[in-house]
């Protein structure tokens, strides 16, 4: 297909020149005002936002452009070349290149072929602009995880650009992590049914969990943090409630250390209270998770999906790792009573989890109208600011 000359058919809104420019993005909508709508939201954030009105302008800046995207946003339905044509000849020219379909079909099976067709992630409109701003970086920064790093947490990473620095500061993160725990609350018995693990440090400059994995991923020291943080669990375990569950968040990079595999080591002694929640943020590898997550279930483990409908866990997931848990992302819940598509994915992934053994935690229920949402929906496992936030110790929970 020739590229139509895409100079004179989309425009770029000029980004927010006080914040720092993070990347590059495509808007693809036929829709003038929900593209323009998407374009500004993306500008405010410090992205420079290409648009395109159709598929085939938005293929020619693909394919034209001398300066590469970081992420594509695009409708599904679109005249002549729609969202899957796209993804499919983008996939050609480049493989990586992360496209987040937008959709007002909220259905299982849209949501599905999206995923399947190559999507990194699919937006259900309406949606909040925090969940496009939210999307958006994600994706690109799946997108050639280092090169993204470096944009998008410039603010705080580039403080440190010396690699020694940066190691001195990982160091002593390293040696000051402690493990904060947010309960989650059985609704049906008034319990709290586990905590789940979150890292924290005492550096400074690396409070941020994202911010010091990012780090741990960018000096290849990830087996070391996750020793550490496995290590912390166990020990903190020792004045944990004996009938609650602990969850502990996994890197991918994680299931490439022998550590995580051994019998011996400290969270392998606790591993039948423990639930190891995984992401598909660095990319499952289906031959190989299906016998790590076998070797992890005969030392005792339990396995959750983590963040489920936030790009990073596609449905596959459910397949690839036929978890006993799923974690549905705040995105999914964020608003809840007020979105009726929210309603009805969150009610057909819940009926689905249920199908397949899976129990469904909401996570990040932050208001009351958020938990009616959910336990309308039948979710019966609930996690979030409105319980408790994660703190030092085991909090109970007044229910
Ligand atoms: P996550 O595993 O999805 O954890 C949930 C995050 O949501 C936590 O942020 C938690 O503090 C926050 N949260 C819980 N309830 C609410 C709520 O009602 N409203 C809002 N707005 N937020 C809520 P945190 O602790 O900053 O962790 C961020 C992410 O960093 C985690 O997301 C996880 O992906 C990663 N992470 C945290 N601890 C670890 C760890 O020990 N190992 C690994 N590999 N990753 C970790
Ligand atoms: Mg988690
Ligand atoms: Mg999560």
């Amino acid at each position: 297909m020739t590229p139509p000359d895409i100079r004179s058919s989309f425009s770029a809104p000029r980004p927010d020149m006080t914040k720092p420019r993070i990347g590059r993005v495509l808007v693809v909508d036929d829709d003038e005002p929900m593209r323009k709508v998407c374009a500004r939201i993306l500008a405010h954030e410090g992205w420079e936002v290409v648009q395109a009105p159709d598929g085939r302008t938005a293929i020619g800046a693909v394919l034209g452009s001398t300066e590469p995207f970081d992420c594509v946003v695009s409708d599904v339905h679109m005249p002549e070349v729609d969202g899957f044509q796209l993804i499919a000849t983008v996939r050609r020219h480049d493989e990586e290149l992360p496209v987040l379909l937008m959709t007002g079909d909220p259905s299982l099976d849209g949501a599905v072929k999206a995923i399947d067709n190559g999507a990194v992630s699919y937006l259900t409109k309406p949606f909040e602009p925090e969940t496009l701003i939210a999307g958006v970086a994600r994706a690109a920064r799946q997108h050639g995880v280092a090169r993204m790093r470096r944009r998008a947490d410039s603010y705080a990473l580039k403080l440190m650009a010396e690699r020694s620095e940066l190691e001195a500061r990982f160091e002593r993160a390293l040696s000051t992590v402690w493990m904060a725990f947010q309960p989650i609350v059985q609704l049906s018995t008034k319990t709290v049914f586990a905590y789940e693990a979150l890292l924290r440090c005492d550096e400074e400059s690396l409070k941020r969990p994202d911010l010091l994995i990012a780090t741990a991923e960018r000096l290849d020291r990830i087996h070391d943090l996750g020793r550490t943080v496995r290590a912390a669990v166990a020990k903190a375990s020792v004045s944990a409630p004996r009938d609650a569950l602990i969850f502990v968040n996994v890197h991918g990079l994680e299931l490439t250390d022998e550590e995580m595999f051994s019998g011996g080591s400290p969270l392998a002694e606790i591993a039948s209270r423990v639930v190891l929640e995984i992401t598909e943020r660095i990319g499952l590898d289906p031959t190989t998770s299906a016998e790590q997550m076998s070797a992890l279930r005969k030392l005792g483990y339990r396995i959750a999906v983590d963040d489920l409908g936030a790009g990073y866990a596609a449905l596959g997931a459910l397949a690839m790792l036929e978890p006993e848990v799923v974690k549905l992302d705040m995105s999914l819940i964020r608003g809840i009573e007020r979105h009726p598509t929210k309603r009805r994915v969150v009610g057909a992934i819940s009926i689905l989890c249920r199908e397949l053994g899976s129990r469904v935690i909401a996570e990040g229920v932050e208001t009351k109208a958020e938990l009616d949402a959910v336990c309308a929906a039948g979710i019966d496992l609930v996690q979030g600011y409105l319980y408790a936030k994660p703190t030092r110790g085991f909090a109970s929970v007044a229910l």
